[in-house]
């Protein structure tokens, strides 16, 4: 997150725009709309302490496989749009950092996307020939690592930065015009005919349009995200390497590997990401976070740090920007690329109050239904009900092993992590946003939903959401 802190909310107050949630996409839009009056940034943490803090930020629309996955799911015309809008939206960043001079580590680089199955190789030439089509110049090329491939491709004009610094450099520019409250988390926003009241603990916000950036909207309706959606959880590993080399990579495949290089001026750190899967499914992050060591090849001694993050994908690979009803906005479902569309979605939002013309109102239509989504509804029915009821069911274990335990209490679900001091850590077993169980993270010390991504303490405080609430345990 950006290193000074913000005031939290203290009072009730009435604005024109809110904006929920300052990651990519909430200050970029704040940084759109910062000629309009009357315009407020709350986020539940802090500037930049969302999923945009552990993204790997590659500024890229040669995306894996993802012109392939959006012409079965919609069709080639749609594929195209959503094409030119990831050009558009790279266009739009740089124009901002070098117009703004925006200290953030933007670098252009080149972008492989690579077979690491001899199966997936039918597919990358698919969408190297709709690239082609489109008159994106790509190139055939080995990957400049020693990484399996059996074929690779990459293009010339993406990028790669540092987001936390782009979201300080944003916040210089519009803090004198937009307030920007931290600590501030809404819990409840209620519709009424001239305005919404968005509740925080202690205080309401009146405003009269309202922009939804938190990642995940915690509410249920009217979006339905929970039976539109997944989360898919990623494993980085970040190592100290001797070279800086100028270039991104991510397989087209399942279950991707990613990698690129940050030079901090002082060291070299290459970021490497595998193993991403369906937070339902697979849990083990240290069985998770080897892989991703043995397949980069890196030792033990150059292992800075190891974290995972989640992001949203849709059933048709296609995010949810736009208007969710009169006055309010949303942008959500991003599908790990969400530099582009964060921006994207800035761009599509602020255009959309500014009443100026929006070509991708129809393909990113947050309330679009597709008929072909139905096909890959089972596929979500059946991992949210596992994740809602399987844990329920198997987790009553006292000293599940040597630190867990999981256990009922007065007919309430409890879970306990004893520490490295004995000290024993027990929480409600029971995501305060749809009733999931948790599920431990043993390398993270935290207590994850394996429905919808919100995050525990071991004491049981929501440290992301969609969860409003804490989930600590009072005796009583
Ligand atoms: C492992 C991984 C790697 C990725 N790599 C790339 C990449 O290389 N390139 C790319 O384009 N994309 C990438 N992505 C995707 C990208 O990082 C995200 O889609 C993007 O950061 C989302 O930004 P955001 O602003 O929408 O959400 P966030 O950054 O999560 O910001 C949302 C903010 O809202 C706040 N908030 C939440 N709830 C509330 C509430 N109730 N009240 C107030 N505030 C609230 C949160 O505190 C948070 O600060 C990656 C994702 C993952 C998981």
């Amino acid at each position: 997150m950006i290193k000074t802190k913000k005031e939290t909310l203290k009072k009730n107050i009435e604005v024109d725009i809110l904006i929920i949630g300052a990651g990519i996409t909430g200050m970029t839009t704040a940084y759109f709309l910062k000629d309009l009056k009357n315009i407020l940034i709350v986020d539940a943490n802090r500037i930049g302490f969302g999923v945009t803090l552990n993204t790997t930020a590659k500024i890229n629309y040669f995306q894996d496989n993802m012109y392939n996955k959006i012409i079965e799911s919609s069709d080639e015309k749609v594929a195209t749009k959503y094409l030119k809008s990831q050009l558009y939206a790279i266009k739009s960043i740089k124009k901002i950092i070098e117009e703004e001079n925006i200290d953030c580590d933007f670098k252009k680089v080149k972008s492989y996307v690579f077979a690491k199955n001899k199966n997936d190789v039918r597919s990358l030439i698919k969408e190297v020939e709709f690239l082609r089509k489109n008159k994106i110049k790509i190139y055939e090329k080995d990957l400049p690592i020693n990484i399996k491939s059996y074929k690779s491709f990459y293009v010339n004009d993406t990028y790669i930065f540092n987001p936390i610094k782009y979201l300080e450099g944003i916040y210089n520019i519009i803090k004198d015009k937009i307030p920007v409250y931290e600590n501030t988390k809404i819990i409840k926003i209620e519709s009424l005919w001239t305005h919404f009241n968005c509740y925080t603990i202690n205080h309401i916000i009146k405003a009269k349009k309202v922009i939804i950036a938190t990642h995940y909207p915690y509410f249920l309706s009217p979006l339905y995200l929970p039976f539109k959606s997944y989360i898919e959880k990623s494993y980085i590993v970040v190592s100290k390497v001797n070279k800086d080399l100028d270039f991104t990579c991510i397989s087209n495949g399942r279950n991707s590997y990613s990698l690129r290089f940050y030079n901090d001026k002082q060291n070299i750190y290459q970021i490497s990401l595998a193993e991403n899967h369906n937070t339902a499914f697979k849990q083990n992050d240290d069985y998770h976070f080897d892989k991703v060591k043995n397949i980069f090849n890196i030792k033990d001694s150059d292992i800075v740090m190891k974290y995972t993050n989640v992001d949203i994908m849709t059933m048709d690979n296609l995010p949810f920007i736009g208007k969710l009803k009169n006055n309010m906005y949303i942008a959500s479902g991003f599908n790990t690329w969400g530099m582009t569309n964060g921006i994207l979605s800035a761009r599509i939002i602020s255009n959309m109050i500014l009443n100026k013309p929006n070509i991708y109102k129809d393909i990113f239509n947050p309330n679009r239904f597709k008929l072909t989504d139905l096909k890959k509804l089972p596929y979500i029915l059946f991992s949210q009900t596992k994740s809602f009821i399987g844990s329920k069911l198997y987790k009553n274990k006292p000293w599940y092993n040597s630190n867990l335990s999981f256990f009922y209490k007065k007919g309430k679900s409890l879970a306990c992590y004893k520490d490295k001091n004995d000290v024993n850590h027990i929480i409600y077993n029971k995501c305060p946003h749809l009733g999931c169980s948790l599920i431990f993270n043993e390398s993270e010390k935290t207590w994850d939903c394996p429905c919808h991504s919100s995050r525990f303490n071991i004491d049981g405080k929501c440290i992301k959401g969609p969860s409003n609430y804490d989930i600590s345990y009072k005796e009583r």
